[in-house]
C-alpha cells in the first residue's frame, strides 16, 4: 500500500527543524523510517508533513568517555554496533543490538528513534532502562532531559511534546565491579522477541553478588527494569536463587497472549532467561574484575 499524501521537509539545521515542527501540530519526525514508514504505508497512521532530520550534521555524532555513551538522533543502530570504543565503556548496548532486526534494519534505523517509539518489545527502551538513561529533547521553548520514569508514560506513548525532538541520548558507562549480559528468544533470528532479557550484575572483592538488575524485553507496556537483589540473600548465586529472581521479575511483569505465544510460554521464558542472562553477567563481572586486577598489578 501506499501512505496517504503528506508534505516532506528537509532541513539542514537543527533550529531550521525546531521551528518547522512547532508550525506544523500534524507532522512526524523521520529519523530511520524503519517504524514510520511501514505504519504509514499501511495507513495505519496518517500525517500532514515529514520532517526529515537526517539532512542535520549536529545530530549525528558518536561521543564516548568514561563517562558513558552520548549520540545524536540520527546514529543508526549499525554505526553504534561498530564503534570501537562504545563495547568498551558500555558493553551492554552491543550485546543488545546484536538482537535488534537484521543488518539491512540497523544499517538505517536509529538507535535514538527506537527509543522515542517507545516500543516495550524493542530492544533498545529496555536498554535506555536498564542503564537509566537520559534522553535530551528540544523545542522552540528550550531544552529537556528525560529520564526513563519520565520518558515511558504507556504502550508506545512518550511524554514527548507534539513540538519537541529528541536530539540526543546519554547511556552511562558500566561501573567497575559490574557484568552484563543479554539474550532473547525470537521465532527467528532478527524477529522481534517473544521474550528478551538483559542483566547488570555487581559484584563485590569476594565475588559475591552486591546487586542484580535485569530489563525485559516483550513483556510489558513500557519497558522495565526491575531490582532483583532480594532474590540473593548472602550475594550467592544458586539455583534456588536464581528461581526466585525469575518469580520476583514476574510479580513485576504482565507477559500477554498472541498468535506467537501463550502467556504460560512467556512466563516461562522470563524464568528460563533470567536464570541465563544473570548467570552469564555474574560471569562478565568475574571475568572484568579479574582482568582489571591483573592489569592494574
Ligand atoms: C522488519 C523489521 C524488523 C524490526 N525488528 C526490530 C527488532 O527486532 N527490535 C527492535 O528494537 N526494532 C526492530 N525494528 C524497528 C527498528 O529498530 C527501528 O529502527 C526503530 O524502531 C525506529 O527507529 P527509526 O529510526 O527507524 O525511527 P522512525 O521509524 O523514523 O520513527 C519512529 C517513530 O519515532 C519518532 N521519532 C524518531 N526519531 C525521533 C526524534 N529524534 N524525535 C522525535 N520523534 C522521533 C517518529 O516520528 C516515529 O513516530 C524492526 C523494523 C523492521 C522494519
Amino acid at each position: 500500500m501506499k501512505p496517504a499524501p503528506f508534505t516532506y521537509q528537509r532541513p539542514s539545521t537543527l533550529a531550521q527543524a525546531l521551528t518547522a515542527y512547532a508550525a506544523a501540530p500534524d507532522a512526524k519526525v523521520l529519523a530511520g523510517g524503519q517504524s514510520l514508514i511501514p505504519l504509514l504505508s499501511m495507513r495505519l497512521a496518517s500525517i500532514e508533513q515529514l520532517i526529515d532530520i537526517n539532512g542535520i550534521d549536529e545530530l549525528s555524532s558518536i561521543t564516548v568517555d568514561e563517562s558513558g555513551v552520548r549520540f545524536g538522533a540520527t546514529v543508526r543502530h549499525s554505526e553504534l554496533l561498530s564503534h570501537p570504543e562504545v563495547a568498551k565503556v558500555q558493553p551492554l548496548i552491543p550485546a543488545a543490538l546484536h538482537h535488534v532486526a537484521h543488518p539491512t534494519i540497523r544499517n538505517r534505523g536509529t538507535t535514538c528513534g527506537s527509543i522515542v517509539h517507545a516500543d516495550a518489545s524493542g530492544e533498545m527502551p529496555t536498554v535506555f532502562a536498564l542503564l537509566d538513561g537520559v534522553l535530551t529533547v528540544q523545542s522552540t521553548r528550550g531544552t529537556r532531559q528525560l529520564s526513563t520514569a519520565d520518558l515511558f508514560i504507556g504502550a508506545l506513548e512518550t511524554s514527548l511534546e507534539h513540538d519537541e525532538i529528541a536530539t540526543e541520548v546519554f547511556l552511562p558507562a558500566l561501573p567497575v565491579n559490574r557484568g552484563v549480559a543479554f539474550d532473547e528468544i525470537a521465532r527467528r533470528h532478527g524477529d522481534y522477541a517473544l521474550v528478551g532479557v538483559g542483566a547488570i550484575v555487581g559484584i563485590d572483592d569476594n565475588n559475591s553478588i552486591t546487586s542484580v538488575r535485569a530489563g525485559y524485553v516483550s513483556v510489558s507496556e513500557v519497558p522495565a527494569a526491575i531490582d532483583l537483589t532480594e532474590a540473593f540473600p548472602g550475594g550467592v548465586l544458586s539455583d534456588e536463587a536464581l528461581a526466585a529472581a525469575g518469580e520476583l521479575a514476574l510479580t513485576h511483569l504482565e507477559p500477554e497472549a498472541d498468535i506467537h505465544a501463550t502467556i504460560h510460554y512467556r512466563e516461562q521464558l522470563v524464568r528460563v532467561l533470567t536464570k541465563r542472562v544473570v548467570t552469564a553477567a555474574y560471569a562478565d563481572a568475574v571475568a572484568r574484575r579479574k582482568s582489571s586486577r591483573e592489569e592494574s598489578s
